[in-house]
């Protein structure tokens, strides 16, 4: 298996944190698969049989309205194409506008790529009971392949998280 991932987010997610980890030291560029400039490689991982290509998302926190953002906007959406499958990662205990503006551009872009969604931080949950209907409400707004409360920082979930990647590879 050989693939591309999209880690997308708003900025402080935790989005170069959870990459840290899923990378590790193991790097290596051996991917035949075409690639184009669309997407900035954020780093490769071979594991076993299976190649894990994560790319950035650039631009995706910007909102709409200025020509630079709209310019930012449709390079972060042509980051989408092509990709096997998205990670979303937002933050267990916060939610912001910019949340909101990843998810239209999600619901606009990606209907045919799975989207996982990863809940970050959720070491940070006094109470993991909030987490329920934290995600209840995400799952009324859009239709996710799996759903990962995870911590970047802690290691919580990770491996699952990486093992559920690599089935869309
Ligand atoms: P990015 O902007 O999405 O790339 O976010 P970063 O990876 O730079 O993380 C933003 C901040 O959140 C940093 O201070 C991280 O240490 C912190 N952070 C990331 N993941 C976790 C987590 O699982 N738990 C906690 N408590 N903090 C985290
Ligand atoms: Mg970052």
């Amino acid at each position: 298996h050989c693939g591309y991932a999209a880690i997308i987010g708003r900025p402080n997610v935790g989005k170069s944190t959870l990459l840290n980890h899923l990378i590790g030291q193991k790097l290596s560029i051996t991917s035949r698969k075409p690639q184009t400039t669309r997407h900035r490689l954020l780093g490769i991982k071979t594991q076993d049989n299976t190649q894990f290509i994560y790319v950035d998302t650039p631009g995706l926190h910007q909102r709409q309205g200025h020509a630079m953002n709209r310019y930012l906007n449709r390079a972060a959406i042509s980051s989408l194409v092509g990709v096997d499958v998205v990670v979303w990662v937002v933050e267990a205990s916060k939610w912001t506008q910019e949340d909101d503006h990843v998810l239209s551009i999600l619901r606009d872009h990606s209907s045919n790529i799975p989207v996982i969604l990863a809940i970050n931080k959720v070491d940070q949950l006094a109470d993991r009971e909030l987490l329920l209907p934290f995600i209840a409400q995400l799952q009324d707004k859009y239709s996710f392949s799996d759903i990962f409360p995870i911590s970047a920082l802690r290691g919580i979930n990770l491996s699952e998280l990486e093992q559920k990647i690599a089935t869309y590879l």
